[in-house]
């Protein structure tokens, strides 16, 4: 079989596998790049293989980075069937159509600046309702069970422990009568994660295709990230400010509200104060989550079990509150008393948070506790990083509020993570393919990989194809050339880079300002610069 990678290669997001065996051809997720605008551009362009040759695809999880495209899919041809765990598919049910509704929104913004320039309007990647047509593709299994999907290709799901329904699958392909084993991790979890089950051990892999976001690092202790959390919930209403939580609609948020009610239950009478502070879920999104994981009982580990079959909701509590409304969601902004808002996205670029970003990071007495990765250009990125100002639909905000970054809560495996999940493998594949993280990151997993396992290690690039079969792997000669859309990104990228260039050196211009000394570095920087100038509207000609 053929196995491509056409997405999350050298990067975090758009996951995107293409396996082609003797028989047919199918995709493992279909997810969406996200980030710097040159990824949202990567949405844009055509897939690299015709969507109608599909025969079905296999999806991981319901996040967007791995489930994103597929409304794109099935606009451009693809009617095959889609096979997930039932929780992926309620998930995407409400996911796919909210990122529909997003695209429909900010197409809209497009247009409207497009049409102001003269310039004809575009369509968006996918509508709302294009979103809700594909879930009829969709076929849900269970964990454990084992998928006959045709004579040549059998698959199962096996807990994932990242989000309810997330699964590491198992792919068996038989080709000359030859059966070869590749296993997807898909996102691995980390153990010990709220609700959810640990990641299953897999017994065996010819080939693995594993995750490495957090591959060359270790998550903070976490033992105490809950008594952290509540201790500067606690610092923030004694100065009476808000709790800002950008928080991933689903799955973080639902974690969020599993932690409140189990330190309520533990230290209700100690943190009186703090439990009489609302909590407001103001995301739609989240709270059609909330909804799908009361309903999927069967994905909760023991302890969350525990919970309801004592007849208690460990997703509810007295004082936590859905808002529905975008009135009731502005309300909450001239509320005079302390809240917590827990609202999404989760990395700030889009939804509600913008607008409790607005009216709380000028506050000094206010709090934004981050509780999730957060990628590289996000808002959310440069404000864990420390910034001191923000743009906010168009103004400028200084960051006052305090900020803080809670790691424990990370729905991903870290460095040792991942490591003990591939030591389980009892017999260990001959090869490990390594995705889904940054470049640099994914250079030091390898290493440590290597050095544990003594197992050879594959960083493909996008584009890279590899035959593959019981006995080897050899990287396929044919790689796509770079598409016209490719150069273009790339000078993209260029110009990106020279932009964060030119905002550094106007930093420590604008740093050195006071010392008013009129030196002759300066002087040649300037006449360097007009040269520059000039060189630029050349080309701009
Ligand atoms: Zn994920």
């Amino acid at each position: 079989m053929k196995i491509t990678f056409l997405g999350a290669a050298k990067t975090v997001t758009g996951s995107c596998y293409l396996v082609e065996t003797k028989s047919c051809k199918f995709l493992i997720d279909c997810g969406m790049f996200q980030g710097h605008s040159k990824e949202n551009l990567l949405n844009e362009e055509p897939f690299s293989f015709n969507p109608a040759e599909l025969d079905f695809m296999i999806l991981t999880h319901s996040h967007i980075d791995h489930s994103g495209r597929i409304p794109k899919l099935y606009l451009d041809g693809f009617k095959g069937t889609i096979y997930s765990t039932k929780a992926t598919k309620e998930l995407c049910g409400i996911m796919l159509p909210d990122c529909g509704h997003i695209q429909e929104m900010e197409n809209e913004w497009t247009n409207r600046k497009r049409q102001r320039a003269g310039k004809p309007p575009v369509k968006p990647l996918y509508t709302y309702q294009d979103a809700v047509d594909c879930m009829q593709l969709f076929n849900s299994s269970g964990y454990g069970e084992l998928i006959t999907i045709n004579d040549g290709i059998r698959a199962r799901f096996n807990d994932a422990g990242h989000i309810l329904g997330s699964s590491i699958v198992e792919l068996w392909v038989t080709e000359n009568g030859e059966e070869t084993k590749v296993v997807f991790s898909g996102d691995l979890g980390n153990k010990g994660i709220p609700i959810l089950r640990d990641p299953a051990v897999i017994e065996s892999a010819d080939y693995l295709v594993i995750e490495s976001t957090y591959g060359n690092r270790l998550h903070v202790d976490n033992s105490n990230k809950v008594e952290r959390f509540v201790d500067i919930i606690n610092e923030t209403i004694e100065k009476g400010g808000n709790v800002i939580i950008p928080s991933f609609a689903v799955g973080r948020t639902q974690e969020i509200i599993y932690d409140l009610h189990q330190q309520r239950e533990k230290y209700g009478e100690k943190l009186k104060k703090l439990f009489n502070i609302p909590v407001f879920v103001d995301s739609p999104l989240a709270t059609s989550a909330t909804q799908i994981f009361r309903n999927n009982l069967d994905c909760y580990d023991e302890e969350a079990r525990a919970y309801v079959e004592n007849g208690d909701n460990p997703l509810e509590f007295p004082g936590l509150q859905f808002t529905q409304s975008p009135d009731e969601s502005r309300a909450l902004n001239d509320r005079q008393d302390s809240i917590i808002i827990i609202s999404a996205s989760g990395m700030c670029e889009a939804g509600r948070i913008k607008h409790h970003l607005k009216h709380n990071l000028w506050r000094k007495e206010s709090t934004v506790i981050f509780v999730g990765y957060q990628a590289v250009g996000t808002l959310g990125r440069k404000l864990v990083d420390g910034a001191k100002k923000v743009k906010l639909f168009g103004e400028e905000i200084s960051v006052n509020a305090r900020i803080e970054m809670i790691d424990g809560f990370s729905g991903h495996a870290d460095k040792n993570g991942l490591l003990e999940w591939i030591g389980k493998i009892s017999k260990k594949p001959r090869k490990i393919f390594i995705v889904h993280g940054e470049e640099e990151v994914m250079g030091e997993f390898a290493g440590f990989i290597h050095e544990k396992f003594n197992i050879e290690t594959e960083i493909p690039s996008k584009g890279d194809s590899y035959l593959v079969n019981a006995r080897r792997a050899v990287e396929s000669l044919e790689k796509a050339e770079p598409s016209y859309q490719f150069r273009r990104l790339a000078i993209i990228e260029l110009m990106e880079t020279l932009k964060e260039e030119f905002d550094e050196l106007a930093e420590i211009l604008k740093s050195e300002l006071k010392q008013e000394k009129d030196d002759l570095e300066v002087d040649e920087l300037k006449a360097k610069l007009k040269g520059l100038e000039k060189y630029m509207i050349d080309i701009l000609k």
